[in-house]
């Protein structure tokens, strides 16, 4: 995929020790192909690629220690921008109830994507009241009802012989009744953009005001939903994207190229079908996730969604001071024991060692136990520091854990990776930020 093939570009760049004009230019032809693979806009990547050269190919970069790194910092500041740069709130001030129209083909995920943002809005404090208003399809609004219970809201009662509008109409009566603040209005979806649908969406939008009009656009189906967001942004007027499926193999194509093509700025991701799948678009962490720099901030924050914030920002000053121990890692391991998506953490999780390694435990629960029980067998002082343990001490570790010295090996080269990583995202990697220890 387009992160792994950029990682390989990088790496053979970063190898490099100076850089000539003729191998960046290489660099970024390959560059430009991925993109292009990735089904990003040829016209994105292109402008992409030669703003990026424009930057790369200057005295500053040739003649840095490091130009490798340099590039890399310069296209990763470069994805930023072309994502939008910084993350969008919603624009939820007015007065109450404030709408948000949800809108999209079928499929999308609309639905589900609406049940997620709710969850969200209750999270920040805010009463949310569900409108299902696709009348075409009887299991559609079945689907928000259930979602709607699961979440313990309340949803207007439409049934399929009203008319959408008639739905709009009551069902902004129904929220101040309920003394809900939000709307949030599931609309229906056809397969593909049509003037009918589009008409009544217009007619809904009319009658609403919604504060936001969200496309919902499956990220799967790449320049097909910068299309769809084209089309919709033009007769109906988005306000935000919110791109689904990020979690699958999407080639990211959508995600680099709606920004810029639309100039619609991306709001949400969703990343599952569970309900807790949806984050917040940041354009930096998107393109540091894209650099395979891993996406600590967003990890920490999925984190903080589970278990307490006091908690998660003591792992992430842990992590800029570079005093993260043994003893957090094992913390850390409990933790994500708990976590009920795995794999959504995994893939935020900065460092391919410790993915692969992770992934394994997946398989096998046992696993992470006897990575506690390694981590349990240790003293005070080797949790503290783990450069003091040597080999007579990881003998005496794996019979005290009942496990092998290969695997306290490989516990210790998984916690050394991560602490790594973690490091090169807190502080760009140099040297002179360590505080306590050493690799
Ligand atoms: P709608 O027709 O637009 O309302 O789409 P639905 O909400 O019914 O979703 C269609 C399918 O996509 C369902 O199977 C959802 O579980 C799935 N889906 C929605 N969002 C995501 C996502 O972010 N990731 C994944 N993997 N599946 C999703
Ligand atoms: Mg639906």
């Amino acid at each position: 995929n387009l992160s792994d093939r950029l990682q390989k570009i990088f790496k053979n760049l970063r190898g490099q020790g100076k850089l000539t004009e003729e191998n960046i230019q290489s660099a970024l032809r390959e560059v430009r192909m991925a993109l292009l693979e990735a089904d990003v806009h040829y016209k994105v990547a292109k402008d992409f690629v030669a703003s990026i050269a424009e930057r790369a190919i200057g005295q500053e970069v040739m003649q840095s220690l490091t130009p490798g790194q340099q590039v890399i910092k310069i296209v990763n500041e470069a994805l930023t921008e072309l994502m939008g740069g910084r993350a969008e709130p919603l624009r939820l001030i007015g007065k109450p109830p404030v709408c948000l129209m949800m809108v999209g083909l079928q499929g999308s995920g609309k639905t589900t994507t609406t049940a997620k943002l709710a969850r969200k809005l209750v999270q920040e404090k805010r009463r949310p009241c569900l409108v299902p208003a696709d009348v075409y399809r009887p299991a559609a609004i079945d689907q928000l009802v259930t979602l709607a219970g699961q979440l313990k809201l309340p949803v207007y009662a439409s049934s399929v012989q009203q008319r959408p509008e008639e739905i709009a109409r009551e069902a902004l009566a129904y929220a101040k009744q309920q003394n809900c603040d939000t709307l949030l209005v599931d609309t229906a979806g056809r397969l593909h953009v049509d003037t009918e649908l589009m008409a009544e969406l217009g007619r809904l939008k009319e009658i609403l005001e919604p504060n936001e009009i969200l496309l919902v656009a499956d990220a799967m189906t790449g320049q097909d939903a910068v299309q769809v967001a084209g089309k919709f942004h033009d007769m109906l007027g988005v306000t935000g994207v919110i791109l689904t499926k990020l979690d699958g193999d999407a080639r990211g194509g959508a995600a680099l190229s709606i920004r810029s093509v639309t100039n619609c700025p991306i709001k949400f991701i969703g990343t599952g079908e569970k309900l807790d799948a949806l984050e917040v678009f940041h354009p930096d962490r998107m393109s540091s996730r894209i650099l395979g720099m891993g996406d600590v901030l967003s990890m920490i924050e999925k984190a903080q969604e589970a278990f307490d914030e006091k908690q998660a920002q003591e792992l992430a000053q842990k992590f800029r001071e570079d005093t993260f121990s043994l003893e957090d890692f094992r913390n850390q391991l409990k933790q994500i024991k708990k976590l009920g998506s795995l794999e959504q953490i995994l893939g935020m999780l900065p460092g391919m060692g410790m993915l692969k390694e992770l992934k394994k435990m997946q398989v096998d629960e046992k696993e992470f136990v006897r990575m506690e029980a390694i981590i349990n067998s240790m003293t005070k002082g080797e949790r503290k520091n783990a450069d003091i343990i040597n080999a007579s001490r990881r003998r005496r570790i794996a019979d005290g854990s009942g496990t092998s010295v290969q695997e306290v090996n490989r516990l210790l080269k998984s916690y050394n990776e991560s602490r790594k990583m973690m490091r090169q995202m807190m502080g760009g990697g140099s040297a002179g930020k360590k505080k306590k220890g050493k690799v």
